[in-house]
């Protein structure tokens, strides 16, 4: 058994606690007694600062990370005149040009680096939407699940937990066939999905969920084959919904229904459902949400000019909120948090829509990718414990009755200290412990970044 000593630990409460001891036996929390006094606190580990649950990374795409920074300039490495030009659809044929150069040891390697940033941002938990299953031309390789497996395998180099929702991806857009690297998304159909995601093998460290890209994606027909898999095992179901309008007017076109709409006659909604984004709404959409989780990917959604979302409607509609980094424009949980609110702010005119302690709770929803016992420090969860540092210049002089407020309002991924995932100490003094992130980044993004936009690099 293993016994820390937080000076202040967030445990649920609108405040943060002082002087708090954590028993940790395993990869579990054992037992939790706030107001412990430094002389009581009988040789535990300290933590100095603030201590949260493991946070987690509701939505991710790793391979977007190799884009970072690339995606601001106009074509062919032009200057930007009166900023940055492009929209979702171009850069989404960048993102195109990344995935056709990854196999399974790229991926793992990308990944490893990726998750490896996230343990530094205090995450102890991604869902990773994974659609990239095959190779060139849409050719299955030897271990059909492959790069499923680098990814699982990535996670537990990194010491962080992951779920693989592993995507159903048959067609361009409506009645579009797959094209290009697009090939390499598809099984065929959503039968020879099913058949290929039941042989993913969970482990202790990784769950298995299931995904819709988007209703463009996969035709209405079978969606019910996707959405049948998932509640047959009680896996986390989660889909691309809303992001974009033209999706929706497309959606409309053809189906007379919004994909919210849509999803649901096909059963996609519901208590082990996570809707992603859910920028572009009707009020008839939000009430049909409520009670399916709503994942917010503000740093992604402002990064592609998305749009800002319904949080306070949708959360008030009963759905519980999460918080993912998606393209990885950057990895900051606190940055996606405190936006929930500022965007809000920015909507409305008005200030006070959210709560810290709501936020956080946000950031900490591990329930939406299939962890419902995570998240939280009590007896019973996974022994994550994320210390954010008090002394950095963003957080110095942070009063003991507003901590929640400073870490939301304030932090960056940059003030978590140590990171303590499932009892294992990933995160020792702001270094992984055991892999040199910076390094592997820069290694494994030069990779798989395609030949002209490497030499410019
Ligand atoms: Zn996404």
């Amino acid at each position: 058994m293993t016994r820390y000593w937080a000076e202040h630990a967030w445990l649920g409460g609108d405040r943060a606690e002082a002087g708090v001891l954590i028993e940790v036996r395993g990869d579990r929390i054992a037992a939790v007694a706030p107001d412990v006094g430094p002389p009581a606190r009988d040789g535990a580990i300290e933590l100095r600062g603030l201590v949260l649950p493991g946070l987690a990374n509701a939505h991710s795409h790793a391979f977007h990370r190799a884009l970072r920074g690339r995606t601001h300039r106009g074509g062919g490495g032009e200057p930007p005149h009166g900023g940055g030009t492009g929209t979702f659809w171009t850069w989404r044929e960048d993102m195109y040009a990344v995935a056709e150069r990854l196999d399974p040891d790229a991926y793992r390697a990308l990944a490893r680096a990726v998750f490896g940033e996230m343990a530094l941002a205090g995450i102890t938990c991604v869902g990773e939407f994974h659609y990239l299953h095959h190779g060139p031309g849409g050719t299955p390789y030897e271990d059909p699940n492959a790069m499923g497996a680098a990814l699982i395998e990535a996670a537990a180099e990194a010491g962080i937990r992951i779920t693989l929702l592993d995507t159903c991806y048959l067609a361009s857009g409506f009645g579009t066939p797959p094209e290009g690297v697009q090939e390499r998304f598809s099984d065929g159909d959503a039968e020879a999905w099913a058949e290929r995601a039941g042989a993913l093998r969970a482990a202790p460290h990784a769950r298995i969920g299931a995904a819709i890209h988007s209703v463009r994606a996969v035709p209405a027909g079978q969606l019910a084959t996707v959405t049948e898999w998932a509640r047959e095992r009680g896996a986390p179901l989660h889909a691309h919904l809303s992001e974009q309008r033209a999706e929706n007017e497309a959606c409309m076109a053809v189906h007379g229904r919004t994909p919210a709409e849509l999803l649901d006659q096909h059963g996609a909604l519901g208590a082990h459902c996570c809707m992603v984004h859910a920028t572009h709404l009707t009020d008839a959409d939000v009430a049909r949400l409520g009670g399916t989780a709503i994942c917010m990917c503000a740093t992604t959604e402002r990064d592609l000019a998305d749009g800002i979302g319904p949080a306070r409607a949708l959360a008030d509609a009963g759905s519980p909120l999460c918080t993912g980094s998606d393209s990885h424009a950057v990895i900051d949980p606190f940055e996606e948090a405190r936006a929930i609110e500022l965007d809000e702010r920015l909507r409305t005119e008005r200030r006070g829509h959210f709560g810290a302690a709501e936020l956080l709770a946000a950031a900490t929803n591990h329930a939406a990718i299939g962890w419902p016992e995570a998240g939280r420090i009590e007896p019973g969860a996974p022994a994550d414990l994320v210390t954010l540092s008090m002394d950095s210049v963003r957080l110095a002089g942070a009063q003991p009755d507003t901590l929640l407020e400073s870490a939301v309002f304030a932090a960056t991924a940059a003030d978590v200290r140590d990171v303590i995932a499932g009892g294992r100490q990933i995160v020792r003094d702001g270094r992984h412990t055991t892999i040199d992130v910076p390094a592997e980044l820069r290694a494994s993004v030069a990779a798989v970044l395609p030949h002209g936009q490497a030499a410019r690099a």
